[in-house]
């Protein structure tokens, strides 16, 4: 169907959230922070900071997040997973980010340190599921917990009926949101809101949008992951490999189609996986009618 532009702005307006990594050189540093203080003005609910695989990013996740305590009036989510780790280790971690203010933890089972694909064995000593990690949250604080999703099932899981079950059993811990894997149908994702609805499970449950420019590295990511690319998405991006400036502008329309849809079909809020990069996320954001607000900008005092 073609882009239908936000066309009731005098409605709700959707609320956002934008999820960043953790960076690794000092380049990757000054775009992360200039890609913040572009969204920040965008009043979103929360931003969120992944953490490496096997907790290779512990210290840089709790830098980044530390700083946005400090120099934004953003409300940070630090990702935590249970990978390679102790209890009494990541107990610890939960303690620094109590202590630093942070007020919002997704708790993550994770990926076996072996590689994607490979079983996934928890640390002797460690939260064996996201379960526990979510319980074990709760204890040590009075934190809002987000967990993961999965429309089209982990790659792990059996059938997604099971995964709905372990949805639950995350919930029944603790957890107050969930938040999906990237998915590129929305059919896929209302199917899944219905299934998850049926089991009882009421938390809000936030679609997690990726943007695509580069198609390659998405597609690589829904291999990882299990999401499915369709054919329809391949033909868009078709011959355009070596053709950057138009990839942006056939990625922001997909990407602008897809949110427009969901806000139509009574999303109330959505969760970019923004890549640490603004312009596409910032474009959509406008569509849906979002503005920067003086307020907000005044209140991020980055010294970018
Ligand atoms: P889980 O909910 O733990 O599920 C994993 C598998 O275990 C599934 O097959 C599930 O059915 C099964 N399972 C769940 N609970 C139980 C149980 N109690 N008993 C038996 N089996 C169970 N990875 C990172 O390394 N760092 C990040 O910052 C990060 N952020 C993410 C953010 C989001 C929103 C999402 C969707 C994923 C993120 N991931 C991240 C990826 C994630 O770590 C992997 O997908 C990982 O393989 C699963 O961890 P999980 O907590 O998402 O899954």
């Amino acid at each position: 169907s073609p882009i239908r532009p936000s066309r009731e702005l005098g409605r709700a307006p959707v609320r956002v959230s934008f999820e960043f990594f953790p960076p690794k050189t000092e380049e990757m540093e000054r775009t992360l922070w200039a890609s913040i203080a572009r969204l920040a003005p965008l009043g979103p609910s929360f931003v969120s900071v992944t953490y490496g695989a096997g907790g290779s990013t512990r210290e840089r996740t709790h830098a980044t997040v530390e700083r946005l305590v400090r120099e934004t009036a953003l409300a940070p989510a630090a990702h935590l997973t249970c990978v390679a780790a102790s209890r009494g280790e990541i107990d610890d971690v939960i303690r620094e980010y109590a202590a630093a203010g942070v007020r919002h933890i997704v708790a993550l089972r994770g990926d076996p340190t072996t590689g994607v694909g490979t079983s996934y064995e928890p640390h002797p000593d460690g939260y064996a599921h996201a379960c526990d990690l979510v319980a074990g949250i709760r204890r040590l604080g009075d934190f809002e917990v987000s967990v993961s999703a999965y429309p089209e099932k982990h790659p792990e899981s059996e059938s997604l009926a099971a995964d709905i079950d372990f949805l639950k059993r995350k919930v029944d811990a603790g957890a107050t949101r969930a938040i999906t894997q990237f998915f590129f149908e929305n059919d896929v994702f209302f199917r899944y809101l219905d299934a998850v609805r049926a089991a009882g499970i009421d938390i809000p449950i936030i679609p997690g949008i990726l943007p695509v420019t580069n198609f390659k590295q998405a597609s690589n990511f829904a291999a990882r992951t299990g999401a499915s690319v369709p054919s329809w998405l391949l033909k868009r991006f078709e011959g355009l490999d070596d053709d950057a400036e138009t990839r942006k502008l056939i990625a922001a329309a997909v990407a602008a189609e897809q949110v427009t849809d969901l806000v139509d079909r009574g999303v109330p809020d959505i969760h970019f996986y923004t890549l640490n990069r603004a312009d596409l996320v910032y474009a959509i954001c406008h569509l849906m009618g979002l503005r920067p607000r003086a307020e907000e900008a005044a209140a991020q005092r980055l010294a970018v």
